[in-house]
């Protein structure tokens, strides 16, 4: 019996939230229409409509134009009735982004705030989240939490940064990092963060990889909604595999990691740290440009190649590098294709549909998800 009314709830509450799912999903739509492609009755449909106005995550939007019938109620979902943020630390700056529960892009910020693991550091992160909120707007109820994203293994199992080559941090609880704040944080690896930006709204595809080349190399593979973690949150970290033996030395201590020749910074270095001063010149066809980035691509090819080895799906390229290559993904596929021994071409790779901020996004539409899934 007990089962019985467990599995009602169930059932009741997985209604609610697909009704919920499919009104913010559209622009306007009305309780016929739900019933109609979800195949809930309608009695059902307008108790879930009504109990989701009533919390104040759906507006009754007037009346739909007529199709002939009577004309139905409207319905659309408040949008700003939650927000989430999302905070990105690299090396040397800080990103915010402001996001609503359609997970629309509102607001976004970059800083130049070189890291340090120190009460100062964080004091002045919280004082930066705050100003930030006040400048939006942003009350401080309507906040559901902070996705943090952080350039290292972040082990959800143990509740803790395990390492950070980058940032310098060995098995830093999330609970230090946390007490900064006046906002429940979630944390998520920078890599995790961009591939989630990149699939949580593509129902088109089932699973990919996620290349993040940005001031560091990174990787995360998304499969089915989720994110794979692996046993011990490492999985996809490409960033410090050798593709070169011997070879130039990384900052993880070891030589020839796909870091050193892949990061953003070896291109944007050239351009007085600008990246895309970078592609502008290699554009204007400048050879110093052109051969760089003809090197940067052979590496890369590597790299991709042996990823498509292993894991047998597409592969995004992200991160900074990924925000910028659109009109150079020829030269990318075509150094991939000259690898590639069971197929022609190189069309598996794609650019990055999040061109901008996808890590801080990434991170600020995890909370939005957490908040969802429970509605
Ligand atoms: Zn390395």
């Amino acid at each position: 019996m007990a089962d019985k009314k467990s599995t009602n709830m169930e059932i009741k509450k997985n209604n609610r939230n697909r009704v919920y799912r499919y009104i913010r999903e559209s622009d306007v739509t009305s309780n016929p229409d739900i019933s109609y492609d979800l195949k809930i009755s309608l009695p059902t449909v307008t108790q879930n409509t009504k109990e989701l106005i009533e919390k104040g995550l759906v507006r009754d939007a007037g009346k739909l134009k007529s199709t002939g019938g009577k004309r139905a109620a409207a319905l659309s979902a408040v949008s700003d009735f939650k927000l989430a943020v999302g905070l990105d630390i690299t090396r040397n700056h800080i990103s915010l982004v402001l996001a609503d529960l359609k997970g629309t892009l509102l607001k976004c910020d970059r800083m130049f705030l070189p890291f340090e693991h120190s009460e100062e550091y964080y004091l002045k992160l919280n004082a930066l989240l705050e100003d930030f909120l006040r400048e939006n707007k942003a009350e401080r109820q309507r906040i559901l939490g902070v996705g943090v994203s952080i350039p290292g293994i972040v082990n959800l199992k143990r509740e803790e940064i395990s390492y950070s080559h980058v940032l310098k941090l060995e098995a830093v609880p999330f609970a230090y990092i946390s007490g900064f704040f006046s906002y429940p944080c979630y944390f998520l690896n920078d890599a995790n963060a961009g591939a989630y930006a990149e699939g949580i709204y593509q129902k088109s595809i089932e699973r990919f990889f996620y290349l993040s080349l940005s001031s560091t190399v990174g990787g995360g593979i998304y499969d089915e909604s989720e994110l794979v973690q692996g046993k011990e949150y490492r999985c996809g970290e490409v960033g410090h595999m050798t593709i070169m033996p011997n070879g130039a030395p990384c900052y993880c201590g070891k030589n020839g990691c796909l870091d050193v020749y892949c990061s953003s910074a070896r291109l944007s270095e050239m351009a007085g740290g600008s990246l895309e001063r970078f592609f502008q010149r290699l554009e204007e066809g400048e050879a110093e440009f052109t051969e760089a980035w003809d090197t940067y691509t052979s590496y890369l090819s590597i790299a991709l190649d042996n990823i498509r080895m292993v894991l047998d799906c597409d592969i995004v390229i992200g991160g900074y590098v990924g925000g910028c290559i659109d009109k150079h993904m020829q030269d990318v596929r075509q150094k991939v294709a000259e690898r590639n021994i069971f197929e022609k071409g190189g069309a598996f790779v794609k650019p990055c549909v999040f061109k901008f901020e996808a890590a801080a996004l990434g991170a600020a539409l995890s909370v939005i998800e957490l908040y969802v899934a429970q509605i």
